[in-house]
């Protein structure tokens, strides 16, 4: 399979498609973001990578950090966590609040933002800094020591953080959050504020396709962990568009409002692709579109 080919391809499809959605505006500081910028970037599981157009600039990683999180959680607790959080779809919007009443402040998944609210609180109980241990596993995995948070981000995103606050003092309200919320919120603030390409995310995200091996050959995960980390996002990680990501992609994947969407290959290999022009879903339109192209033209989709 000639990879470069395949993305060049593609980069060409999408140019010609029409309409690229509009920039997360919720978050001031990603809402002037030009929606029509675009890159793709594919990293083998040897962590050879081929890119096209902007797939080495930073951006906002936002929710694909979710799956990281999750990763380092799951790689210490092992099933214990899914007592605190679900693994079934919400069929809501990332930043739901219904659900979480009727179901007595259990998250449906770790890829909403309650769910990641709780797995955020877990890691902290289990290293003391949640963000900053994330963010030594991203440096680790990508190969890239430069990696940050972009303050201005976490900044803009916590003067308007109101709902991922409800969100965390209602869970809180039921014993599910341990730490103070003011604490949860500024790691998860700075987690989601990580600035990475698409270079740097697929081959971050290199483990989910080798089976939880890590990039330096330890293992992370269990091999059925990996297989539960990449379900979920096949059924949760683009929210309550997961239907439609995995009919027209067939791959697991997690989106994120920054514009990016990390997809995984098992057993071959990790893509990320990044425009920032989101859909009503909060999913890049151009990136859907891209992905869909990818698993047509290759026929490597999971089924
Ligand atoms: N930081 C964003 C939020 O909490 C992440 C959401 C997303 O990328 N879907 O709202």
């Amino acid at each position: 399979m000639n990879y470069q080919h395949v993305l060049e391809q593609i980069a060409d499809d999408v140019a010609a498609t029409p309409g690229r959605g509009r920039s997360a505006d919720y978050i001031p500081a990603l809402a002037s973001v030009d929606p029509s910028r675009f890159g793709i970037a594919l990293a083998d599981t040897d962590g050879k990578v081929y890119g096209v157009g902007e797939w080495r600039t930073p951006f906002s990683a936002q929710s694909i950090t979710k799956v990281f999180t999750l990763a380092l959680v799951l790689a210490q607790d092992g099933p214990t966590l899914w007592e605190q959080v679900g693994r079934e779809p919400s069929g809501n919007p990332f930043n739901s609040l219904v659900q979480l009443e009727y179901e007595n402040g259990i998250p449906r998944n770790p890829f909403i933002n309650a769910g990641a609210l709780v797995v955020t609180d877990r890691l902290q109980t289990l290293t003391g800094d949640a963000s900053e241990d994330l963010l030594d596993f991203l440096r680790a995995e990508s190969g890239n020591p430069d990696l940050g948070f972009d303050i201005e981000v976490a900044a803009s995103e916590s003067a308007h953080g109101d709902r991922n606050a409800a969100l965390a003092h209602f869970m809180a309200s039921y014993g599910n959050i341990r730490h103070p919320v003011p604490t949860l919120l500024d790691h998860y603030f700075r987690q989601c504020s990580i600035e990475m390409s698409c270079a740097d995310l697929a081959l971050a995200g290199g483990f989910l396709a080798r089976h939880g091996v890590r990039a330096d050959g330890g293992r992370l995960l269990s091999r059925s962990e990996a297989k539960q980390i990449n379900a979920v996002m096949m059924t949760c990680g683009t929210y309550d568009a997961a239907g439609d990501f995995a009919h027209r992609v067939g791959l697991p994947g997690k989106s994120g409002v920054g514009g990016g969407i990390l997809a995984v290959l098992p057993g071959k290999g990790t893509l990320c692709v990044w425009s920032p022009g989101l859909d009503e879903r909060g999913n890049s339109v151009a990136g859907v579109a891209a992905l869909d192209r990818f698993t047509t033209l290759t026929g490597l989709s999971v089924f």
